[in-house]
C-alpha cells in the first residue's frame, strides 16, 4: 500500500464509517463528491485490499473480525445505511449448541467451533448474554419416546451435558409452565445473547484494526479482482460474498449459478419485561419430520417472545407482521404459559435458505472469489465458525497470506445505549440497532465504561 494514500483513503471512509449520521446540514456535497472522485482514480492505482467482504450481516461482520485479527487488510461493503439489517435484525437471539444440528454438517462443525470462543468475546465485548438453557418438552407419550432419540442426536453432537429431565425436575425449574409436560431434554448450554451487539462489535473492532467499512456501497458487479460499486471501483485480492438474502445474485455478478436464494419469514410475538421473571429458559416443542415448531423464550433484556413460524415466501424484503400470526402466536404462547397476557408487539425475520439444509461455503481459486451462502438458521450461534473456516481457506485454498502483522489480541468493547433507544455508541461512533429484540427490550443499557 502507497503510504502516500493513506491520509486520503482514512479522510474518504470518515464520510462512510458505518452507521455514523452525519446530519446533512453539515455535509459539503461538492467536495464529498471530488473527494470520491479522486478517492476512485487512487483506489484503482493503490495496491488491492487482500479482501473484500460483500454484506455487513452477523457473517459478514464475524468474517471481517477474524480476517483483520489475522493480519489481512480488508474492507466490508453493506449496501444498507447500517450493517446488521438484512437476516441479521430478525432473528431469536440464540446462540444454539448444535445439539439438534445434523451430524457430520459444516453447520455443526462452525457451531461446534464458535462454542469454543464466544463466550470469552462475549465478555471481553461487555456484550449480554446468559447461558440460560433449553427443554425440549414432551407432552404426550410419542413425544416423550422421540425425546430419547434426541438425547442420542445430542450426544452424538458432542453436547454431553444434554440429559433427559423428569416432570418434576422440569416444573421445579419452570414453575410457570402450563401442566400436563411428561419429561424433556435438558440442553443447559444453550444461551440467549444480543446477536446485533455482537455483530456491531466483531465490525467495531475491525474498523479499529484498520479494516474499512463502507456502508450505502451496493455491489454491482466483477470482473478481474475489480468490484464494481456505488462507491466507485475496489480491487481486492479475494472477494468474499456474505450477501446473505441476496447471496445467489451477488454470485450471479461473477458468472456463478450453484445456488439459489429461497427466503423464509420467521414471526415472532413479544410480551412485556413485567413477565420476565415467569420464564427461565428457553421451551422447544419436540421436533416433527416437517418443523422444528415455534419456541418460547426470554431476550437478554427480559421480553418473553414466542416465535419463529416458518413460511416460505417470494420476497426478500422484510414484510410486516400477518396480523391472524400475531394471534395464533399470543394464543400459542399464553397456552403454554397462563400467566402471560397480552403481547406488546410482533417482528417477523427472513432466513437465507437455499435448496440445501446446510451451509454453503464455495470456493474459487481461479477468480479470486469465496461464496458463503444459505446461512439460514444459525448464522449467529456459526459466525465464528464460519470465520475461522474461511481463514483456513484463504491460507490453503487461495495461497492468500495476510498482507499486516496478526493481531490477535482482543480490545476491550465499552458501549452505552443511544437517548433514541435504537442505537449504541462506541468510541464516538453511533451505530444504529435495527434488531426489535433491542428495540423492545433496550433500557438505556450501558457495559461498564
Ligand atoms: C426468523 C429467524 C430466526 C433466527 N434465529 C437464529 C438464532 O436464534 N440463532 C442463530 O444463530 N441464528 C438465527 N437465525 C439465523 C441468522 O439470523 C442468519 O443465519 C444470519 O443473520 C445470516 O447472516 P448473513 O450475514 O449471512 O446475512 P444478512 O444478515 O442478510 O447480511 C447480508 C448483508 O449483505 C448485504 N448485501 C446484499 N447484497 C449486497 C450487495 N450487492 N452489495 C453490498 N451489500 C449487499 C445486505 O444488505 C445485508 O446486510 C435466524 C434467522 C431468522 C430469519
Amino acid at each position: 500500500m502507497g503510504k502516500g494514500l493513506e491520509p486520503i483513503r482514512s479522510q474518504f471512509s470518515t464520510w462512510y464509517i458505518p452507521n455514523v449520521r452525519v446530519k446533512e446540514s453539515q455535509r459539503n456535497h461538492s467536495s464529498e463528491q471530488k473527494l470520491r472522485q479522486v478517492f476512485s482514480l487512487l483506489k484503482m492505482s493503490a495496491d488491492p485490499y487482500d479482501v473484500a467482504i460483500i454484506g455487513g450481516g452477523v457473517v459478514g461482520c464475524a468474517v471481517l473480525f477474524e480476517l483483520c485479527r489475522q493480519g489481512y487488510l480488508c474492507l466490508l461493503c453493506e449496501a444498507k445505511e447500517c450493517i446488521m439489517s438484512g437476516a441479521s435484525a430478525g432473528n431469536s437471539g440464540m446462540l444454539h449448541t448444535g445439539f439438534d444440528a445434523p451430524l457430520g454438517s459444516l453447520e455443526l462443525q462452525c457451531i461446534q467451533h464458535c462454542q469454543k470462543e464466544i463466550f470469552g468475546i462475549l465478555q471481553k465485548f461487555n456484550i449480554p448474554f446468559e447461558k440460560c438453557g433449553a427443554h425440549v418438552v414432551a407432552w404426550t407419550i410419542e413425544e416423550k419416546e422421540k425425546l430419547q432419540g434426541l438425547l442420542q442426536h445430542s450426544h452424538e453432537a458432542q453436547i454431553s451435558s444434554a440429559a433427559i429431565q423428569s416432570a418434576t425436575n422440569l416444573y421445579n425449574m419452570e414453575p410457570s409452565l402450563r401442566s400436563g409436560a411428561l419429561s424433556s431434554l435438558y440442553v443447559p448450554e444453550e444461551a440467549i445473547v444480543d446477536s446485533n451487539l455482537l455483530g456491531v462489535c466483531y465490525a467495531h473492532h475491525a474498523q479499529k484494526q484498520r479494516s474499512k467499512i463502507l456502508t450505502s456501497c451496493t455491489i454491482t458487479g466483477f470482473r478481474e479482482n475489480v468490484l464494481t460499486t456505488t462507491h466507485g471501483p475496489i480491487k481486492a485480492r479475494i472477494v468474499i460474498n456474505c450477501a446473505g438474502l441476496y447471496g445467489d445474485t451477488v454470485d450471479a455478478l461473477a458468472g456463478l449459478h450453484s445456488f439459489q436464494i429461497k427466503p423464509r419469514t420467521g414471526q415472532y410475538c413479544v410480551f412485556g419485561k413485567e413477565k420476565s421473571h415467569l420464564l427461565h429458559s428457553m421451551i422447544f416443542p419436540v421436533p416433527t419430520e416437517r418443523t422444528k415448531g415455534t419456541v418460547l423464550f426470554r431476550t437478554v433484556y427480559g421480553n418473553i417472545v414466542m416465535g419463529p413460524t416458518a413460511e416460505e415466501t417470494q420476497s426478500r424484503d422484510l414484510p410486516k407482521p400477518d396480523t391472524k400470526t400475531d394471534k395464533i402466536l399470543a394464543k400459542r404462547a399464553c397456552h403454554l404459559m397462563p400467566a402471560l397476557r397480552q403481547p406488546i408487539g410482533s417482528y417477523v425475520g427472513v432466513r437465507p435458505a437455499t435448496q440445501w439444509k446446510d451451509y454453503l461455503i464455495k470456493k474459487y481459486p481461479e477468480i479470486g472469489w469465496l461464496t458463503v451462502g444459505g446461512i439460514r438458521s444459525t448464522g449467529v450461534s456459526g459466525s465464528l465458525g464460519i470465520a475461522h473456516y474461511v481463514s483456513e481457506s484463504l491460507k490453503t485454498d487461495f495461497d492468500l497470506e495476510p498482507s499486516q502483522g496478526a493481531s490477535k489480541a482482543l480490545e476491550e468493547m465499552c458501549w452505552k445505549s443511544g437517548e433514541d433507544g435504537a442505537s449504541v455508541i462506541m468510541d464516538d461512533y453511533t451505530y444504529p440497532m435495527s434488531h426489535p429484540i433491542f428495540q423492545f427490550g433496550h433500557g438505556k443499557y450501558t457495559s461498564k465504561l
